[in-house]
């Protein structure tokens, strides 16, 4: 018969490998029940930070203006330049992505490097302007040499980007990559299990593609973003119509 020793041993060792398994299929972010009940409960922005300015901000360059100076995650300390968002404040269409790069940190505007430049790219083709659209991150800060969000500091940062969708009041959101999508949706898909699917996002339509920079490692995936776009398009043009 094993010690408690032993039993304890194999639990810890079981629950190792099932983590690591996890994180082989999904990233590092692991949802609780809880978390994920939490979203379709409500935009949340107003019950984490309740006594602060910026959650009363009547429009994006208000809460702009109130949060520039943030310093509530680590991120706040080694940015260059806080990323806000940029496009049209009425936009029917947000773009969502993780976080700045280099370029954008050095701009203080989301997606202008190579990766934004393809993404411009992409609203093109389905015969958008950039400037129709909102384009913005989860995080406002940039993670040190691009690794991925901290769980911690997509909380910390989630609640100023449901307050830029509270002002915004967009029809579509589309998230770029499979951390913007698994942090939004409360999920433990792969972008797989997301992509060509519409979801339902406190009634905005959501839909999930990858994000242009992975797009520039591995072309052979422009195909299926043409299709995630292209189903867009249509569902965009129905609600026009
Ligand atoms: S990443 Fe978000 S929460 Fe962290 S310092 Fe920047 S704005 Fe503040």
């Amino acid at each position: 018969m094993p010690t408690y020793e032993e039993e304890y041993n194999s639990l810890i060792e079981s629950t190792k490998q099932y983590l690591m398994q996890q994180a082989d299929l999904f990233g590092n972010i692991i949802y609780t029940e809880e978390q994920k009940q939490a979203a379709p409960q409500g935009l949340k922005f107003s019950s984490v930070y309740p006594d602060e300015a910026w959650t009363r901000s009547a429009s994006l360059d208000e809460q702009n203006g109130q949060i520039c100076n943030c310093l509530k995650c680590g991120l706040g300390q080694t940015r260059t330049n806080f990323v806000f968002g940029v496009g049209n404040p009425n936009a029917d269409v947000m773009f969502i992505g993780e976080a700045p790069g280099a370029d954008e940190d050095a701009q203080g505007i989301p997606f202008v490097g190579r990766a934004g430049q393809l993404l411009t790219k992409i609203i093109e083709a389905v015969q958008m302007k950039r400037d129709d659209v909102y384009i913005c991150n989860i995080l406002k800060c940039r993670p040190p040499n691009n690794r991925d969000p901290e769980p911690a500091e997509m909380e910390t940062c989630t609640p100023y980007l449901y307050k830029q969708i509270e002002i915004i009041k967009p029809k579509f959101i589309i998230c770029l990559g499979r951390i913007s999508a698994q942090w939004i949706l409360k999920t433990n898909s792969s972008l797989g299990g997301m992509r060509g699917k519409v979801h339902d996002f406190h009634g905005i339509k959501l839909i999930v593609t990858y994000h242009p920079a992975a797009l520039l490692r591995n072309p052979n995936w422009k195909y299926d973003t043409w299709e995630d776009m292209k189903m867009f398009k249509r569902l965009y043009d129905e609600m026009k119509a």
